[in-house]
């Protein structure tokens, strides 16, 4: 069967109700039915669920279809995204390792690396997304332990070949742990490429419609117990009711990101050929300094669409107010359409350099395409990157 149909009819066993849509099941914990099932459960010499911080139907639900749906042997879910990532780096790294990363990250991951890894004596070393491999291979150390990526990064959707990090795995031994939240395992399977976990910020895409916090983490078994160890102990665990949303979601995430990337894809051809628009970024056109690998590792090119105007922050205030369509946030991966000025709240805190190495300028603006009437949007963007030129221009004058 396709993915799409397991996506759909995967499902938590039916109870004596015979109920069509899986029952949430908002329990903290488990009856056992007998003091032998109670001692076994422990003993782990039967499977079942004992409580809500080790495992929940609806959890187990969630977790089965995103390992499906990334090719991977087992997974834990979180209750946030970066409680996913923090899991992933907690359980496997030890005082001493070395950590490999792509600089573009997601400000937590940065923070974690940075501040709270740093305190047990884990190093690291960033390296620029587009490095070329003996760029990579420069950084590693014999005590490197895991490369950690985002790829297409954000907001500069940088992105990182798959396939040859996953040839530098097999000669330098680390763990592959591959943040795949932007392209969602429905545009791109870092395991197929060799990655050793795959880890999720669930609130964005799988979500889709910007209701709840979510994160899972999915690789191979060996890899995962640990992890699992981790979870269970100190508690990070996703919520039933996160989760029942979070699986019905799955059932319509094929669907959404075939629209999604078809309207993020006519926003930015629009966007590309207007001659007010200064710089317009997205993996899938064939102006993306990387096309041909985006068009290597990704089925299609993704939801983010970041464009640059002339103008510094002027031109971006004036661009906002003439927009009537997206909402103002730093959330993305939503059915609604999101504009950020990652200069202003996302990236605020980045040191120039910093800023610099990232291309974030004043004038970026990185959008989340949604799922509106692909006309509304190019006409709404049209009419506020016109008119924003304009409120500009009579400034200057
Ligand atoms: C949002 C996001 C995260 C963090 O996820 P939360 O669910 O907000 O904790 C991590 N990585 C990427 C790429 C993200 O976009």
């Amino acid at each position: 069967m396709k993915k799409q149909t397991k996506a759909i009819r995967i499902q938590a066993e039916k109870s004596q109700n015979r109920e069509h849509s899986v029952p949430l099941y908002l329990t903290s914990s488990f009856a056992f039915e007998s003091a032998e099932q109670g001692k076994a459960l422990f003993e782990e010499t039967e499977e079942g669920n004992i409580y809500s911080r080790f495992s929940n139907p609806n959890v187990t639900e969630f977790v089965d279809k995103v390992c499906m749906l990334e090719n991977a042997e087992d997974g834990i879910a979180t209750g946030t995204g970066m409680a996913a990532v923090f899991a992933s780096m907690a359980a496997l790294l030890k005082s001493g390792d070395h950590l490999v990363a792509c600089r573009a990250l997601f400000g937590s991951a940065h923070q974690i690396i940075t501040q709270i890894l740093s305190k047990w004596g884990i190093t690291h070393t960033y390296v620029d997304a587009t490095a070329t491999e003996a760029e990579w291979e420069a950084a590693m150390q014999p005590n490197t332990r895991m490369v950690y990526l985002e790829t297409p990064s954000n907001p500069g959707l940088e992105l990182v070949d798959l396939e040859m990090m996953g040839r530098l795995k097999q000669k330098y031994g680390f763990i592959l742990n591959v943040d795949n939240c932007f392209a969602t395992p429905i545009l791109q399977t870092p395991i197929d490429f060799g990655a050793d976990l795959s880890v999720h910020s669930a609130t964005k895409y799988m979500d889709g419609q910007g209701r709840v916090l979510g994160g899972i983490v999915v690789g191979s078994k060996e890899l995962i117990q640990p992890i699992r160890f981790f979870a269970r102990h100190t508690g990070p665990s996703l919520s039933p009711f996160n989760a029942w949303i979070l699986s019905k979601s799955l059932e319509t995430l094929e669907l959404r990101m075939e629209r999604h990337c078809r309207n993020a894809l006519q926003l930015a051809e629009a966007l590309d050929t207007h001659t007010d628009v200064e710089r317009v970024l997205y993996p899938f056109l064939p102006s993306h300094p990387q096309y041909d690998l985006a068009k290597r590792q990704m089925s299609a090119g993704g939801a983010i669409v970041t464009i640059e105007l002339d103008g510094g922050f002027e031109r971006v205030k004036a661009f906002f107010d003439a927009l009537t369509i997206p909402t103002l946030s730093s959330n993305l991966g939503d059915s609604r359409t999101i504009v950020t000025n990652p200069n202003t709240t996302t990236h605020a805190k980045l040191k120039p350099e910093e800023k610099a190495a990232l291309g974030i300028t004043p004038g970026l603006i990185r959008i989340s395409v949604g799922l509106e009437a692909i006309d509304d949007l190019i006409n709404d963007f049209t009419q506020a990157v016109e008119k924003s030129a304009e409120v500009v221009k009579e400034k200057v004058v």
